[in-house]
């Protein structure tokens, strides 16, 4: 996206591509490695920061190791997954996972034509997402001609009957692929941090405070390989996404460079494109709320993108979760084809200013008839669960 170049140019930054850091030496605060060459390099650090990311997660089974099987990671495996499409080699693909990446992929791969198939061992499509907003995902997949294969656990991956490999399942089922993609998640990179004795967090991602330190004060780390303080449970989460993993990193400068520096923290807000729908959350599912301590009530609305009277609109779907006991807003989620992506936005905020879902529901929204009814879907949801709430209690 930028070249090395630009960085030593613009911002005289030593950037050593190439190299990878294999060690860190608390003792004498150096870090050593290996450059392009195999050449190994130590560096003396007064500050470091960790900044390695996640990587996919690919099964130890057998047959994973096939040229067939690629992850999407880096431009490169993107690069590496077009040109084999544009071969003309890739009739049918198998995608593992069913998670934003896959989806991504699932509808990327349509759209070139080729045959796909998602497998995933659990039942659940999307397993954090309220059922009613996942029946919708699912419908849009399969408009599409995805075929969805739930229950499918990938055993190994062997040799196919003429061309492309075939993916055995632990029940002795048999899919065929020109094409595998490895979509099952992602762990973080902190192998470094854990063998130089950092503390780990949850899902072994690096702890770090609000300053984002590490446990040992001049290592700081930031973002997929951190995790990162809830606001709604206040708890250490790990959700590797972009826009808190780069204010991480101007977080780690500002605090260098001796400003003051405190992180809020994040409420998981992520939204993906499948086909023509637009999927949203942020904060916690009931299932999440329930085990963070909290006395969940959800409901689900269907409401409609634009006013009723104004063509062209369709329905938006609203999933809010909230705690009986504080009346507190814990979560939304939202699936629409239009209206979904930035609507989630303001229960973000609403997460973030810890508001209650009868504060919510008396916030002063925007109307205009293409943009939705004058009682906004949020507001009709939070409505809904305000009454929800006091049935509950
Ligand atoms: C296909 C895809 C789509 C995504 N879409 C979205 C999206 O729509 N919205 C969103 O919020 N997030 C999205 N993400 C996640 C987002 O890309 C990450 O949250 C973000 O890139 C994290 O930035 P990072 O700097 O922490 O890690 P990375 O971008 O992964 O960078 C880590 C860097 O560290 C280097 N490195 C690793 N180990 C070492 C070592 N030992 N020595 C030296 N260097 C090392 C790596 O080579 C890499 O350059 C997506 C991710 C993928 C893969």
């Amino acid at each position: 996206m930028r070249t090395a170049e630009a960085f030593r140019k613009k911002s005289g930054i030593d950037v050593r591509l190439g190299h990878r850091a294999e060690a860190i030496d608390i003792a004498k605060s150096h870090v050593s490695g290996g450059g392009p060459d195999g050449k190994p390099f130590d560096l003396a650090y007064d500050r470091l920061l960790i900044a390695t990311g996640a990587a996919p997660i690919v099964p130890r089974r057998p047959g994973f190791d096939r040229p067939e099987v690629a992850v999407v990671k880096t431009l490169e495996d993107a690069q590496a997954i077009k040109a084999r499409l544009q071969s003309g080699s890739v009739k049918r693909a198998v995608i593992m996972g069913m998670g934003y990446i896959a989806m991504e992929m699932a509808e990327a791969l349509r759209l070139r034509e080729v045959a796909v198939t998602m497998v995933k061992p659990r039942a659940e499509l999307l397993p954090w997402l309220d059922a009613e907003l996942a029946a919708t995902v699912r419908g849009e997949l399969e408009g599409h001609q995805v075929e969805l294969r739930t229950g499918f656990d990938v055993a190994g991956i062997e040799a196919g009957k003429g061309s492309g490999v075939a993916l055995v399942d632990t029940g002795s089922a048999s899919l065929a692929a020109d094409l595998v993609i490895v979509a099952v998640g992602v762990q973080p990179n902190s192998r470094l941090a854990a063998d130089a004795g950092l503390q780990l967090g949850p899902s072994r991602s690096i702890a770090v405070d609000r300053q984002m330190r590490t446990s040992n004060p001049a290592i700081y780390a930031a973002g997929d390989c951190t995790d990162a303080f809830h606001v709604v449970t206040g708890q250490r989460a790990w959700i590797p996404l972009a826009l808190r993993a780069n204010r991480a990193g101007w977080a780690v400068a500002d605090h260098v460079c001796g400003k003051e520096v405190s992180l809020q923290g994040i409420a998981g807000t992520a939204v993906f494109k499948v086909f023509d729908l637009q999927v949203a959350r942020t904060g916690l599912t009931l299932a999440e709320a329930a085990q963070a301590g909290f006395a969940p009530a959800g409901v689900t609305i269907a409401s409609s993108s634009r006013a009723h009277s104004h063509p062209g609109g369709s329905s938006l779907q609203v999933h809010l979760v909230g705690d009986r006991r504080s009346g507190r807003l814990l979560g939304a989620q939202m699936v629409g084809r239009e209206g979904a992506a930035h609507r989630i936005n303001a229960p973000a905020v609403a997460l973030h200013a810890a508001m209650t879902v009868e504060q919510v529901s008396q916030t002063d929204l925007a109307y205009a008839p293409p943009f939705g009814p004058a009682w906004d879907p949020l507001l009709v949801a939070a409505n809904q669960l305000i009454k929800k709430m006091q049935e509950a209690s």
